[in-house]
């Protein structure tokens, strides 16, 4: 059995879809298929969410209207009028948006969050699914939130392991098909509320069905090669790493190489299941293969995180930065879910760099503000390199200027800022 999972970028037009089935139909073996939302269709619901918060209805209704004109679109580029069930049923995931979003808002922003951007994955999993069958691929469509049980943590949900494991097996059988479709990246707490697994984390889910259900192999289709040595977006001679161990590639996840989200490597890892990273353009091609792998030592990888912020937070009474200062200023990071890309810290000061958030940085700043003496800066980048000697540091450094650097034995993270 195999799971393989469309993301966004292979499923943004009715050509991605078709795509889907061509790969389908070159596999024999049993398959569920994990398809995140179409396009940009997740940053859009976002959008909603922020307009839906602020309560500013013309601008949830021009977005709302605009991404449903682009999944109809789809339909009927796919299906013209061979399949109305098609389009009545996206249809009604769409008056079931509209309705939820003529109701006021809560006060939990984060919870909203996940009802709303869940439709993205509700929405191109039903459209895959039934382009499937009118190619004659027999599939079923599953809901993924019947079977993957988290916690109530909105947008960075946890999975509940144990219930899952339980629901995913009783769930995902193949007696009646040869193929399954379902959702990436949603989850849902033990009263059936819906929650997102974090940013780009149908890879995770994909993973958590390899793992539960000792699949053969994980498939990521993807819009590149496989995983390169660094982003093409700003290296033009990158490098295809063809296999990478469960190490290399959990450490190159967590630094932020975006092909693979990070949380993707450990339950593969631990019942050693391969994963692949393919082209979708070009199925035929190997690709990366993630495993239970040793080789000579790798190429060197660069990882670039745009719009970072640097914190520097030191104790207002001149005290170290001990334990107790510690845990007071994790308990607060913990509490906004911020993600910390490097930490460091000397006697008094200690540093952080994370993700710019311009809805959380106020929030944050506020309340370690009230205990330490902070300053900030935004517009920074982080660079990481993996495997790095002095003349890939010299590459990267060109026209910038370094703010901060931690080196360990193989990886190197400096912080720089543009010099425009
Ligand atoms: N659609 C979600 C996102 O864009 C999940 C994913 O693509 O993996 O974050
Ligand atoms: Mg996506």
């Amino acid at each position: 059995m195999l799971i393989f999972k469309f993301g966004g970028a292979s499923v943004k037009s009715a050509e991605g879809v078709k795509n889907i089935s061509g790969i389908l139909k070159q596999y024999s073996e049993q398959i569920i298929v994990v398809v995140s939302a179409m396009g940009k269709t997740t940053n859009a619901m976002e959008l909603i969410t922020e307009h839906y918060a602020a309560e500013r209805e013309d601008e949830i209704r021009l977005h709302f209207d605009q991404i449903k004109g682009y999944h109809l679109g789809i339909i009927d580029e796919l299906f013209g009028d061979t399949r109305p069930e098609a389009r009545r049923d996206v249809a009604s995931l769409f008056d079931d948006l509209a309705l939820r979003l003529g109701k006021p808002p809560t006060l939990n922003y984060d919870f909203d969050y996940d009802q709303i951007v869940s439709y993205g994955e509700l929405i191109s999993s039903r459209i895959v699914a039934h382009f499937l069958a009118a190619c004659g691929i027999p599939s079923i469509w599953k809901d993924i939130r019947r079977s993957i049980k988290t916690d109530d943590t909105w947008r960075e949900a946890r999975v509940a392991w144990q219930l899952t494991e339980e629901l995913v097996k009783k769930d995902f059988s193949f007696d009646d098909a040869r193929v399954l479709v379902t959702q990436g990246f949603l989850g849902s707490t033990i009263n059936d509320m819906t929650t997102t697994l974090g940013r780009e984390g149908s890879d995770f889910t994909a993973a958590i069905l390899g793992h539960v259900l000792k699949a053969d192999r994980v498939v990521i289709w993807k819009d590149v090669p496989g995983v390169l040595n660094a982003d093409p977006k700003w290296f033009d001679d990158t490098v295809l790493l063809r296999q990478l161990s469960y190490l290399d590639a959990i450490e190159l996840a967590y630094y932020g190489a975006s092909v693979i989200h990070p949380k993707t490597i450990k339950p593969l890892q631990n019942r050693n299941i391969n994963l692949f990273v393919k082209s979708f353009l070009q199925p035929e091609a190997e690709g990366t293969l993630i495993g239970n792998l040793t080789y000579e030592k790798l190429v060197p990888s660069f990882i670039f995180k745009m719009n970072q912020v640097l914190m520097r937070i030191s104790p207002r009474d001149f005290s170290f930065i001990d334990e107790d200062n510690l845990q007071t200023i994790f308990s607060i990071l913990n509490k906004y879910s911020v993600k910390i890309n490097m930490m460091q810290n000397s006697a008094v000061q200690f540093y952080i760099c994370t993700n710019y958030d311009k809805r959380k940085l106020p929030m944050i700043v506020d309340e370690l503000d009230a205990r330490f003496k902070l300053s900030y800066e935004t517009g920074l980048e982080l660079i990481t390199i993996r495997y790095f000697d002095q003349s890939t540091i010299d590459r990267v450094m060109i026209n910038k200027d370094l703010i901060l650097e931690q080196r360990g034995q193989q990886n190197i993270q400096l912080i720089v800022r543009d010099r425009g």
